[in-house]
């Protein structure tokens, strides 16, 4: 079954899902996107994500392509169409279609497009066996804060990564780990997760926040923090978080095995919580 995608208003099947080549995300990367979970067919963290969408537009100074409402309505209805049980929604805001020029165009409305992925999410076998990463230079422009369709940098260290028969790039600025090429980084020392604090550096997860709230709820200690790869090598445990991996155990970085290479059991235990509430969501 093809799938069907959203593009400016109108329902279509992917064949037919198309833009100009005047889109400004087409030509500039001027354009920002979220991802959220879908489990049981229900959307989780929606409000999250959106959050964060209206202030990656504030920053870029981008127009809202609709309203909240009509936003929620298309996810809603994409899940619908596509009878989407567990996966992602993919959205992506533009700044329009104008003809070539940097500065923003006075006459372009945001356009807005969106599509499903399946997914296995809750279930995923890589949660049993823990995956393993690589570090790798990170050499992206300093707005991480925004989350901006411009991921040059993340698809070279991703494709590193995967040549290297790794699943994840962790980069690494002025000697400390910043985050994955696609999710937040946290390591675990004497039962207290370690993770870098927010700031234009680094992306701010929806996942990241979500597990520290459960955290606090549960009696995890997080000190936030930059760590380095050394210490990241000698930690009792590692894992990732992002909106379509949830919370995944890390087994081995450059080659070496962390934890004794198993899911520790403080990732263990956060995945556990962060999947009984998608489910509950
Ligand atoms: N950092 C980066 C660079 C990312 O691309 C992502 C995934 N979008 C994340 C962190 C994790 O964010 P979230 O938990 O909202 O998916």
């Amino acid at each position: 079954m093809s799938r069907i995608a959203y593009v400016n208003g109108s329902y279509l099947p992917e064949a037919e899902a198309k833009i100009s080549v005047f889109d400004r995300g087409f030509l500039f990367a001027d354009g920002v996107y979220e991802v959220t979970p879908i489990v049981n067919g229900r959307l989780v963290d929606y409000d999250a994500h959106i959050e964060r969408l209206d202030r990656s537009l504030g920053e870029l100074r981008m127009a809202w392509p609709c309203s909240r409402q009509e936003l929620r309505a298309m996810h809603e209805e994409l899940v619908k169409r596509n009878a989407l049980k567990e996966g992602i929604i993919y959205m992506q805001v533009t700044r329009g279609v104008a003809d070539r020029q940097f500065n923003f165009p006075k006459e372009a409305k945001s356009s807005l497009v969106a599509f499903p992925q399946v997914m296995v999410l809750v279930d995923n076998p890589n949660a049993r066996t823990g995956v393993k990463v690589i570090t790798t230079p990170d050499i992206r422009w300093l707005r991480r804060d925004i989350k901006s369709v411009m991921l040059l940098a993340p698809v070279l260290g991703k494709q590193e990564a995967y040549e290297k028969g790794a699943n994840e790039g962790w980069m690494v600025e002025d000697g400390f780990v910043t985050e994955g090429t696609s999710s937040n980084a946290y390591i675990v020392k004497d039962n207290t997760v370690i993770t870098r604090p927010l700031s234009n550096r680094i992306l701010a997860g929806c996942t990241r926040r979500a597990l520290f709230r459960l955290a606090k709820e549960h009696d995890v200690k997080i000190e936030e923090r930059a760590f380095t790869p050394d210490e990241a090598y000698a930690a009792d445990e590692a894992f990732l978080t992002s909106a379509s991996q949830f919370v995944m155990p890390i087994v081995e970085i450059d080659g070496k095995r962390v934890g004794g290479g198993q899911p520790g059991p403080v990732t263990r235990k956060l995945r556990e919580l962060f999947l009984q509430e998608a489910q509950r969501d």
